[in-house]
């Protein structure tokens, strides 16, 4: 169904106008701001983006979890411009290269750019959010300029298989369609609606919770991101957030089970866990059932490339009891699953395991400035009612059961999930290859307790610096070299991408016909 308009920004300047006070956001200190100043704010930010930036062209918004970064990604749709959302935390080499994917790069930033940015990139048109607040400059666009339709809404840039990151185009329609969807899920459409804000808006997981509340009239109820977790100042934010919904991947609910006081008593209000990203374990949902009885643990299973999530299955009593691995639920109304053989293509009957297709009406609109890219996952499909409809090849393994339930089983390509972040292993090995100094690279994942909790780098080094290598000593030259190359690597990558450990090779294992081979690596540990 092709909408006009844009059903977020309806819904929020709804919520801004009838009920101006109500909380849409809920800092981590507990300060409030009001759909009316949330309102208020988009409205001179896009004015203000009107005036300094022509065209229609995404924007990247530079900022950390905080009110005016949602205000400045609604402003960027109110003023006819896709956001693309980037955490103030990347290396400044990565914003560089989401940057130079741009043909006329702007940045609106919510926070301090450092100067290496700035210098970085000198042709980006640089605009300062907090400045734009202060002084209203320009017309507040009408809605006849709001992105709408089958305009792009978001890029979402995720890990690359090719070295680069990979920018997701997801339409005003897609958003549109997963709204309807997301608002009818127990506990949402009961008017419960203050939902956990954890993901960075960089993970198209934060969607989840920014659709969810902004949707609804809701809150959105923010708490630091897992890599900079305090743990008593998490504990003393959730005690007061109020949270019913609870959004997050099921490694981040695992780091608040291993405190024994993550229980109802500390969210009382809770009636529903959402979790999309990776496996969810019967462990997780165990401990988090006998922890809260009162909430609903729900599996959710999709990929950027198809708008969040397009599955829901709850995990009650008969699930935990099948030691199978957990499904991930029937497919939203909208959306068709199909198995496929990945070799011939040809359509798979329940039971049988192949990858994964998505068809419609949240299948993106393709990787953003890469028509080859697009052409490999994307094409034009019907579904079973003959409906035009987009189709997208997930590269995820599964089946579908006699209920029609999708169950998931791994990946074919390289891509995998740590703490529910992306990442294509190929995309760490070119970057440690860029290092000067190294031969080959080759990435493993590391398992524990039936997911990846980290990687390990081998590296062979030119023959040149092997011999610098050996002339130093033993195992701290090892220690030391490691620890180089993982620095070099953080300049370049997102730190959840830079592998644990790095460790320097004298050659690469092959198997026997000539491939790295990755399992005798793994067994190295
Ligand atoms: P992202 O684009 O970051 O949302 O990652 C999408 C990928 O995460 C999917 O293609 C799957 O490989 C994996 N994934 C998402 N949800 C689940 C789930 N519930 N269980 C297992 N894997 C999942």
């Amino acid at each position: 169904m092709e909408t006009s308009g844009n059903a977020l920004l309806e819904a929020v300047e709804k919520t801004a106008t009838l009920e101006p006070g109500a909380p849409a956001f809920r800092a981590s200190d507990g300060s409030v701001t009001s759909y009316g100043e949330l309102w208020t704010n988009v409205l001179d930010l896009a004015a203000g983006i009107g005036e300094h930036v022509a065209g229609k062209d995404p924007i990247i918004v530079l900022g950390r979890k905080d009110a005016l970064t949602v205000a400045a990604m609604l402003a960027c749709l109110a003023s006819g411009h896709a956001y693309a959302p980037v955490d103030a935390d990347l290396p400044v080499a990565r914003v560089r290269d989401i940057a130079g994917q741009m043909p006329y790069p702007t940045l609106l930033s919510t926070c301090p750019v450092p100067k290496s940015l700035r210098t970085a990139i000198p042709a980006c048109t640089m605009l300062d959010a907090r400045s734009l607040t202060e002084g209203v400059i320009g017309v507040v666009p009408g809605r006849d300029a709001w992105v709408s339709g089958n305009e792009t809404q978001y890029v979402i840039f995720t890990s690359g298989s090719t070295g680069r990151p990979k920018g997701i185009e997801v339409t005003a329609d897609n958003v549109a369609a997963f709204m309807r969807w997301l608002v009818t899920f127990p506990v949402i459409r009961d008017g419960h609606r203050a939902f956990l804000d954890q993901a960075h808006y960089s993970f198209d997981l934060s969607e989840y919770e920014l659709v969810g509340a902004l949707a609804t009239g809701g809150c959105l109820c923010a708490v630091e991101g897992a890599g900079d977790l305090d743990f008593a100042a998490l504990f003393s934010t959730l005690a007061t957030s109020g949270v019913e919904v609870w959004v997050s991947t099921p490694s981040f609910a695992d780091l608040c089970l291993a405190d024994p006081s993550f229980d109802e008593r500390l969210l009382p209000r809770l009636g529903l866990f959402l979790f999309c990203g990776e496996t969810l374990h019967h462990t997780t949902a165990e401990a988090l059932r006998e922890r809260f009885p009162q909430a609903i643990v729900a599996n959710t299973y999709g990929p950027t490339e198809s708008t969040v999530a397009v599955t829901y299955g709850e995990i009650g009593d008969a699930e935990l009891a099948d030691p199978a691995p957990l499904p991930v639920g029937l497919p939203r109304p909208g959306t068709e699953l199909r198995i496929v053989d990945h070799e011939t293509g040809e359509a798979l009957p329940a039971g049988e395991t192949g990858e994964i297709l998505i068809y419609g009406d949240t299948v993106a609109k393709g990787y953003y400035e890469n028509p080859e890219r697009t052409a490999e996952a994307f094409f034009e499909t019907r579904l079973s009612d003959g409906t035009p409809s987009r189709g997208y090849r997930t590269g995820d393994l599964g089946h579908l059961d006699a209920e029609g339930a999708l169950h998931c089983e791994g990946r074919l390509d390289s891509l995998v999930k740590v703490s529910g972040y992306r990442i294509e292993l190929t995309e760490v090995e070119g970057a440690l290859e860029a290092i000067p100094g190294v031969e080959q690279a080759a990435v493993v994942p590391r398992e524990s307790r039936g997911r990846t909790s980290s990687l390990s780098a081998y590296v062979v080094l030119d023959p040149a610096e092997r011999s610098l290598v050996r002339d130093a000593e033993g195992g701290r030259a090892d220690f030391e070299l490691s620890r180089i190359l993982r620095a070099e690597l953080a300049r370049t990558l997102p730190a959840y991408m830079v592998p644990r450990r790095v460790r320097v090779i004298d050659e690469m294992p092959l198997t026997a016909n000539d491939k790295v081979d990755r399992r005798a690596l793994a067994s190295r540990g």
